[in-house]
């Protein structure tokens, strides 16, 4: 299978072709077209797999169509470094279209990040505790998401963010597209997607 058997919009297929890849891997290859046919996802894929344009590929296509300058797509992530990995692979394979992303984590100064989410942008990848922050002080507006991922949720977990994602999904319009992503699939991680996908598709590497 080729990237171009997928219906993708010219400027994503850029971005795909800016970074080299050919051929999706498998994880991609089942995600990206119920991702773009705008399903629910319940991803158990680990790190290595592709997983990140699995996700990072449909919600650009979706962006494309649509206002710009609020957010729209919420990543959340459980650390700094993956939300700026993530925030890197938007950028890269997004470069021709225009779209903006912000990465939103604890241990550096707001400043940065509000300037940066007030000057528009439409993807907001975030770890949970700084997010929450921003959001309660009205520094970001969620009220426009149509797309929310949970990047690596078991080790969200683990890391004690629920009380905090749960927060954060309250601030979400109910309606909305959810793509949930583990390495692992426990007891948590299923009631979890049980609560929150909506007769989601199941990709499984
Ligand atoms: P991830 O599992 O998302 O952390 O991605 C693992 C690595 O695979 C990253 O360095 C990606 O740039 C790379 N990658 C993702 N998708 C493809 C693809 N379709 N073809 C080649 N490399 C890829």
């Amino acid at each position: 299978m080729n990237f171009t058997d997928f219906e993708l919009d010219h400027r994503i297929q850029a971005g795909i072709k800016a970074c080299g890849y050919k051929n999706p891997t498998a994880i991609q290859e089942q995600a990206i077209p119920v991702g773009l046919q705008g399903r629910d996802v319940m991803g158990l894929a680990q790190t290595g797999t592709g997983k990140t344009a699995a996700f990072v590929v449909p919600a650009l296509q979706r962006l494309l169509q649509g206002k710009r300058g609020k957010p729209r797509v919420l990543v959340l992530s459980p650390t700094r470094e993956l939300a700026e990995q993530t925030h890197e692979f938007f950028t890269a394979l997004g470069r021709k279209t225009g779209l903006r992303c912000v990465s939103v984590y604890g241990g550096v100064s707001r400043s940065g990040q509000v300037q940066k989410i007030r000057s528009g942008v439409e993807i907001v990848v975030a770890c949970p505790g700084r997010l929450l922050d921003l959001a309660r002080d009205r520094a970001v507006n969620l009220s426009q998401v149509e797309t929310l991922i949970l990047d690596e949720s078991d080790r969200m977990l683990d890391m004690g963010f629920m009380p905090d994602i749960r927060s954060i999904m309250k601030m979400l319009p109910p309606k909305r597209q959810n793509m949930l992503f583990s390495a692992t699939m426990p007891a948590d991680i299923r009631t979890l997607a049980d609560e929150i996908l909506d007769d989601p598709a199941r990709v499984q590497v």
